[in-house]
Parts: C-alpha cells; sequence; structure tokens
C-alpha cells in the first residue's frame, strides 16, 4: 500500500467524518485505518442514538445545532433513508438540577428549539412515565438518529471522494522525527508514512499520542445502556425522556421495548469495558421506578462503551500542541454521534489550511487538553465515582 498525505487512524463517527469532509473539500491522497472488521464497531456503534442539542456551554450548543441541521438535511447524495426519527425529546429536571437546566435553557436563547411543558403535557407525551420533576423541556424536532445510516453515508461518501479504507488494520505507534509525525507504524510491523496525521481512535487516542510525547490527557468513561424485552403497551413513537437530577436515567422506544440508561459513569481501560455485573441493580432500580409497567420486561440485551473527555469537557479538534503534523479529533464525549458532522468538517479546514471559523477553533483547540497531571483516578469498586454534575450531562 502506497503512503497518503493525510492518515486518519480511527474508523469511528470522528474518523469517518473527517475523512468525509477532507474528500468533500477535495483532498487527494485520504487513507483511513481502522483495527476493526467494519468501521463504527466502538462508540460509534454502542450510543444510544440520541439527537439531543441543549447542553451547558455555547459552543456545544452551536455545533449541536449545526450537527442537528446536518442530520435532518444532509447532501442529497448522502443516504437514502433519513438521518434522523423526529419524535421529539423531554428533558425533565428535579429540584438539584432544574436551576441549571433553566439556566442552560437561557443561555441557548430562542434558537434552542424548546419549549417549557406542565405536568399535564408530559403525561400527554409520554404516559407510562411516574416521575417527580420541576422542570420540564419540549424539543419536537429532536428524537433518534439512524446511526448505520449516517456512518454509511460517511464511509460511502468518502471512498467516493477517492479515500481509501482499511479495516482490520491497527496502529501501534505514530513515527515521530525531529518533532513532526511522519506517519505510523502497523501491527504486522510496517511503517506507513504521511504528510498530515490524525488521531481519531476514540477512547485510544489519548494513549496513542501520550507514546509519541503529546501532553494531551483525555478520560475514557464507561456507560452501560440496557434494552428491555418487547412490552406490548409500549408505543414505538414515545419521544426521548431524559431526567437530570439525584438520580438521572435516559429512556427511548428501541425494538419494541425500551432502551434504558441510569447514566452510570466509571473511568476504566477501554481495553477492558466489558458489562460491569453491578450495573443490573442500578438499573432495574431505577427503570422500574420510574416506568413501573416495565416491572414485567426483562433485558433482551445490555452492553457497555466508552464516553472519552477532553479537559472541562471540552472537545479536541485540530493541531496537537507539540507535535508538529499530528492533528486530533477526539474527545467528542456523549456528544459525538450529533456533532460528528461538524467535527469532521472543522477538523479538515484545519488540516487543509482553510478558514474554519475562530469560535470553534478556540474553543475546541487541543491546547486546552493539555495537561501535567492526570485526571482524578479511578476507583474500580463502585459505578458512581464521578462527579455528581457529570452524570447529568450527555
Ligand atoms: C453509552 C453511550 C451512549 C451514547 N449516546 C450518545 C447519544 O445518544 N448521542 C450522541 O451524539 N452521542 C452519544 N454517545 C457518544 C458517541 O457515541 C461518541 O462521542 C462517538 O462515538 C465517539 O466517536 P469516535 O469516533 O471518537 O470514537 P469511536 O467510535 O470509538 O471510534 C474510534 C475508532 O478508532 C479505532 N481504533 C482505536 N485504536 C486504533 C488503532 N490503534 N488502530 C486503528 N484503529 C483504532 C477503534 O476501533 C474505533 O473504531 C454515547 C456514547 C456511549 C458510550
Amino acid at each position: 500500500m502506497s503512503d497518503s498525505s493525510i492518515l486518519v487512524i480511527g474508523g469511528g463517527v470522528a474518523g469517518a467524518a473527517t475523512a468525509w469532509s477532507l474528500t468533500q473539500l477535495g483532498a487527494e491522497g485520504v487513507t483511513l485505518l481502522e483495527r476493526e472488521r467494519t468501521l463504527g464497531a466502538q462508540s460509534s456503534g454502542l450510543n444510544a442514538a440520541i439527537l439531543r442539542t441543549l447542553s451547558s456551554s455555547r459552543a456545544l450548543n452551536e455545533f449541536s445545532r449545526r450537527g442537528a441541521d446536518f442530520l435532518h438535511s444532509p447532501p442529497t447524495d448522502f443516504s437514502p433513508v433519513p438521518l434522523v426519527h423526529t419524535t421529539g425529546l423531554v428533558l425533565t429536571a428535579d429540584a438539584s438540577a432544574s436551576r441549571e437546566l433553566k439556566e442552560s435553557f437561557q443561555a441557548a436563547g430562542p434558537d434552542s428549539g424548546g419549549v417549557p411543558i406542565d405536568r399535564e403535557r408530559l403525561r400527554e407525551l409520554f404516559p407510562a412515565l411516574e416521575l417527580e420533576f420541576e422542570f420540564a423541556l419540549w424539543f419536537p424536532r429532536e428524537g433518534r438518529i439512524d446511526i448505520a445510516a449516517l456512518m454509511a453515508g460517511f464511509e460511502r461518501g468518502a471512498r467516493r471522494g477517492g479515500a481509501t479504507i482499511e479495516t482490520h488494520c491497527s496502529v501501534t505507534d505514530l513515527l515521530v522525527e525531529n518533532g513532526s509525525v511522519c506517519g505510523v507504524r502497523l501491527e504486522s510491523g510496517e511503517r506507513r508514512l504521511a504528510e498530515k496525521t490524525v488521531l481519531a481512535a476514540g477512547a485510544w487516542a489519548g494513549a496513542l499520542g501520550r507514546r509519541a510525547g503529546s501532553p494531551l490527557e483525555l478520560e475514557p468513561r464507561r456507560r452501560h445502556l440496557m434494552v428491555t424485552t418487547r412490552a406490548a403497551e409500549l408505543d414505538p413513537g414515545l419521544p426521548v425522556i431524559w431526567h437530570h437530577g439525584r438520580e438521572p436515567f435516559y429512556a427511548r422506544p428501541e425494538s419494541g421495548g425500551l432502551l434504558f440508561c441510569a447514566c452510570d459513569e466509571q473511568v476504566v481501560d477501554p481495553d477492558h469495558c466489558s458489562v460491569d455485573p453491578k450495573v443490573h441493580e442500578l438499573l432495574a432500580d431505577r427503570a422500574s421506578a420510574h416506568l413501573p409497567s416495565l416491572a414485567q420486561a426483562g433485558i433482551s440485551s445490555l452492553w457497555a462503551g466508552m464516553r472519552t473527555f477532553g479537559r472541562d469537557h471540552h472537545f479536541v479538534i485540530g493541531p496537537d500542541p507539540i507535535l508538529r503534523d499530528l492533528y486530533w479529533v477526539a474527545g467528542l464525549g456523549g456528544h459525538g454521534m450529533v456533532c460528528g458532522a461538524p467535527a469532521g468538517d472543522l477538523a479538515a479546514r484545519e488540516l487543509l489550511g482553510m478558514d474554519s471559523g475562530a469560535l470553534f477553533r478556540e474553543d475546541f483547540s487541543p491546547s486546552k487538553a493539555a495537561g501535567t497531571s492526570p485526571f482524578s483516578a479511578a476507583d474500580s469498586s463502585t459505578l458512581h465515582e464521578c462527579a455528581a454534575e457529570d452524570r447529568n450531562r450527555l
């Protein structure tokens, strides 16, 4: 295989969207390397597929809205099917979290797409729900993303634009010469040279960068999702419900049952991201407390995936602060499926030296993720060692 002008490591949404954007902007010699058999096999295929745009950061709100615009109206040849099922999304908050949710809503301004709702309206929207809340918002244009269609659109479009995509291809190290990254070494021992290298390896990006001498710190956190068995009384058109507070959770219909998440978080080694048996009890307790009609339903599937964060939950998109010719598209946390398209576009513009808009460049600059001290140490004995306010984030 010949050398490339741009090598992208990782075929999740970050890498696939970057490769797609590069080809859309006319780049040649783009190669994406993915170690799994298919693209989207890690976090980008293990997520809750929720389109939600409201968050507590101004830059993220705006970035998410760009992502939502893309998902609602992708380019004509991107996907033969819609990328969003517009079921709507409800955000609720108990007394401990309602101030923060109200402030986020106000800060997002009139373009947020949300409206406050009362108890009666919530009962109409989600009759099966039993929930004490203080503040609730309804977002009629949000809902569920078709992840398979989104990933297929990026992959198909990147190939059509001339990118080479290689799966079953594991990168072991970045090649560094005189402070510049000039390619990668593969597990086979082969060296691949490139003018620019992009680290889009999700939960594994931080370790690959650090081994090469980058100062960036990323923190992979595990979160579990379960889908219940079919429940006859469950309307498949129900909206997404996302509750913030002391006992956060989110849920949406899936395959005749309900996809449910207790918003657990645990810092783990991404190579050991298996299901923690302790999570069964947490999921069962929280689901039956708020959705009693599901008490008889069983678990049809249960899995865990990694949400990876930069410092202060900033995305990490742009050039490495130390290593020349190394670029990052990482730390997309719980927003990657919504923000994949704008993240890929921003990264591609940076790589090609095009104007990318000062706002996002500064907000997501990798130099913000550089650190001398590690993130808070993980305690593997509990599912709750991350800060309470973090569990209320996406
Ligand atoms: C439980 C859960 C729920 C979520 N819910 C949502 C949601 O509802 N909405 C939303 O927008 N986001 C959600 N997310 C977040 C979203 O899934 C992530 O932000 C996104 O998938 C990150 O994409 P990525 O490409 O950075 O990482 P990944 O998808 O993990 O891709 C990284 C890729 O790099 C590859 N790779 C790693 N190391 C190497 C190597 N050495 N050589 C070659 N390839 C390598 C991996 O195999 C992987 O395919 C959720 C995440 C989780 C875990």
